[in-house]
């Protein structure tokens, strides 16, 4: 790879700008004001930003609801009945997957407990799980009662993957040695795509392809890569996936997730759900009678009908992603991530170390700052300034410029700030 000449200068970041074919989708989002400007926003890793659509799609919703009643079922410009439909295609391209393999419902736990129950079928040969150390809480504790729900004790059953001493990022030769180790009882394995703390992005086609020669199946919660990185979860023959839409989805706190299912598992009528009458074969869910017979779709896993409210304001965001494709914004990406971490390369008076790998294939945008000192009071300097980063304890700085809204100006201001803490 070429090595990118970078700059150390407002100018420069200005420059960046004004080449970004993508730089007008900024203005279609809500910043939050700090002293009458806008903050520089580096969250987005966190709760992203509100796109100003959402407002109209939400109270389209309350005006169909007044208008029609029972009747905007199938009355409304967007039906409810059918409102689920109208994510597919874009959440497909947002994953890697065919339209039959995704659906917007619930939220990520839920979503990720919903799909152990159809594929964490442990015997007493095959129950292992071998996940990340260092996950989410969520996952771990989701985990940790799954396998207590088969009457499985969790130390016995999770195994846990670590960075090596010394280091923040977890090998793939240790996850590999791990599958190897295990795969006579090995049950699953599940990883996060892109790690919360640390920012690490695991290779999900090759996990996947070695749980899958340990005879185990291969799941993912890609709550910080969806929307991040671009994925192909159909291809990479992943088993299942889940992920929440207000971290870079930008649909608003508690927003519906969504989940993937491999058509193989679809199709399969092995495979076990939990049902509901929403996932029942729409050709005779109102006819309300006995016996169970599933959507041919991911659908299919859904219990309840859609939850329009919280999902209008994800119609707002994937309109943005569909107009700004997910490779530009990759592309755009890599750039922005880039030059984060060169300008924070150049501040030598600080002591800091960045635990995000720096091969821009290994992470999404964001990056994690680790301090051997003074990291909170860099914090919160950066917060006194209008800068919005994410405190993570004992002592990391997340930063997370994100494509689809921060500039090249944004990191430089961070940066700026950083500079000028004694
Ligand atoms: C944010 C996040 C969650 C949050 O789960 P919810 O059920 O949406 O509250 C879970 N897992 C990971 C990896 C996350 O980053």
């Amino acid at each position: 790879m070429e090595k990118l000449q970078f700059k150390t200068s407002v100018g420069y970041a200005r420059e960046m700008d004004d080449a970004d074919s993508l730089a007008q989708f900024r203005e279609s989002f809500i910043f939050p004001q700090y002293k009458g400007k806008d903050v520089v926003y580096l969250c987005g890793n966190s709760l992203g930003l509100q796109p100003k659509g959402a407002a109209t799609y939400i109270s389209e919703e309350l005006e169909d609801w007044g208008k029609y009643g029972v009747e905007g079922h199938f009355e409304s410009r967007r039906p409810w009945f059918a409102y689920h439909t109208f994510f597919t295609k874009s959440l497909a391209a947002m994953v890697g997957a065919t339209e039959k393999e995704v659906v917007a419902m619930n939220t990520l736990t839920v979503n990720l407990h919903l799909q152990m129950l159809s594929f964490y079928r442990p015997t007493k040969q095959r129950y292992k799980i071998i996940m990340e150390a260092g996950a989410f809480p969520s996952d771990m504790y989701a985990m940790e009662t799954q396998a207590q729900l088969h009457g499985f004790d969790p130390e016995d059953a999770i195994i846990e993957i670590a960075p090596r001493k010394g280091q923040h990022s977890i090998d793939m030769e240790d996850i590999e040695a791990a599958i190897q180790k295990h795969k006579n009882k090995l049950a699953l394995v599940v990883f996060g795509g892109v790690n919360y703390y640390t920012g690490q992005y695991f290779d999900i086609q090759r996990i996947t392809q070695l749980a899958h020669e340990a005879g185990a199946i291969a799941g993912f919660d890609l709550a910080h890569a969806v929307g991040n990185k671009v994925l192909h979860l159909h291809d990479w023959k992943v088993d299942f996936a889940c992920w929440c839409s207000y971290k870079y989805l930008n649909a608003g706190p508690g927003a519906c997730g969504g989940i993937f299912i491999h058509e193989r598992h679809v199709k399969s009528k092995d495979t076990f759900r939990l049902a509901g009458w929403w996932g029942h074969d729409e050709k005779t869910r109102f006819k309300m009678k006995k016996g169970f017979k599933p959507m041919k779709s991911a659908e299919s896993w859904q219990m309840s009908n859609a939850q329009v409210m919280n999902m209008a304001a994800l119609r707002a965001s994937l309109d943005l992603f569909d107009q700004a494709g997910l490779d530009r914004l990759a592309e755009k990406s890599f750039m922005l991530t880039a030059y984060a971490e060169f300008l924070l390369q150049q501040i030598k008076h600080l002591k800091f170390q960045i635990i995000t790998p720096s091969n821009p294939l290994e992470r999404g945008c964001q990056l994690s700052l680790l301090f051997q000192s003074k990291g909170k009071e860099v914090f919160e300097q950066l917060q006194k300034n209008g800068v919005v980063a994410d405190w993570r304890e004992p002592n990391v700085i997340r930063i997370a410029p994100v494509p689809m809204y921060n500039s090249f100006e944004d990191v430089y201001r961070m940066f700026e700030i950083m500079q000028k803490v004694k």
